[in-house]
């Protein structure tokens, strides 16, 4: 396995790959991998002939009173475990390579940022697609992987892909859960262990409304479920509910009545700090 921290250093190798004729799968991530991270590269190993993984804490991402400080990095553990799920090459840049100091381009998809996570993260998206472009410009992949936990970033990166003629095939994966559902997370590392038993409470709320509506797939069954569902989160002690909703799967706007390919889509704020996002496919 290659580590390259330079994008020109990067780039050529990308390109050397695809004058032999090589597929390239990129994975952008932030480190500090667990399961979930590692199923990405797995995925992008059975599609392509080279995995390249981003390994990355885009500061563009983060809000000025956000973790960026203090978010999980364990390079040496990342690089063994990139190493081990057969990762071709990890491109690893500073901040000062990424975003020299006369950078001023943002990417920004309007409508789709707007809501749920990108009402309590101003900002937050706009870095997100900004750096994804890079990346994209720097790799230049034939697929890029994305996890299904970061739905409404997932759906994002699909229409900025979509809108600006990327050369690259979106391809999602679904959530890697703990034994107990929670969705694996970088930021889980956070919890406290009261905490960690807490944070349970929105995918408990999930799998309840699930069930609910499951039989009956109506507009007065969803609200009361989910009236129930955010009530259950209010009375836990350590969660504050941000929002949990049911959406359309691509547009992501609110849906009145379930249907078949509908995702319930929340976040929550657990012992008033680490803030926990999920989604459920019905
Ligand atoms: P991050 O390092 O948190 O920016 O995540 C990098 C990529 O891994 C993103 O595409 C995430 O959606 C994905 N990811 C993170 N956690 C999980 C998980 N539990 N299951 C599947 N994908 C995940």
């Amino acid at each position: 396995m290659i580590t390259q921290s330079e994008i020109h250093g990067a780039r050529s190798l990308c390109r050397k790959w695809r004058g032999q004729g090589y597929r390239i799968g990129l994975v952008p991530t932030m480190g500090f991998f667990h399961a979930g991270h590692l199923a990405l590269m797995q995925r992008a190993r059975e599609l392509a002939d080279r995995v390249v993984v981003s390994l990355f804490v885009n500061p563009a991402q983060f809000g000025p009173n956000e973790d960026l400080a203090r978010y999980p990095r364990d390079r040496e553990g990342d690089l063994d475990k990139a190493a081990a799920a057969g990762v071709d090459l990890v491109f690893c840049p500073e901040a000062e390579e990424m975003y020299s100091t006369t950078h001023q381009t943002r990417v920004s998809v309007s409508s789709l940022s707007r809501e749920f996570c990108g009402k309590d993260r101003p900002g937050h998206f706009q870095g997100v697609t900004t750096v994804v472009t890079k990346l994209f410009n720097i790799i230049q992949p034939d697929y890029a992987v994305f996890g299904e936990k970061d739905y409404q970033q997932l759906a994002i990166v699909r229409q900025m892909a979509e809108d600006l003629n990327f050369p690259v095939t979106i391809v999602g994966h679904p959530i890697v859960r703990e034994p107990d559902g929670l969705a694996m997370s970088s930021r889980n590392a956070y919890l406290e262990e009261a905490e960690r038993q807490a944070a349970t409470v929105l995918y408990q709320a999930f799998c309840s409304i699930r069930e609910a509506i499951e039989t009956n797939r109506n507009p007065a069954v969803l609200q009361e479920a989910l009236a129930q569902a955010r009530a259950r989160i209010a009375a836990e002690p350590l969660a504050e509910l941000d929002y949990l909703e049911l959406v359309d799967p691509v547009s992501l706007e609110r849906e009145v009545e379930p249907r078949v390919h509908s995702r319930l889509l929340g976040a929550v704020k657990i012992g008033g700090k680490t803030r926990i996002i999920d989604n459920l496919a019905l």
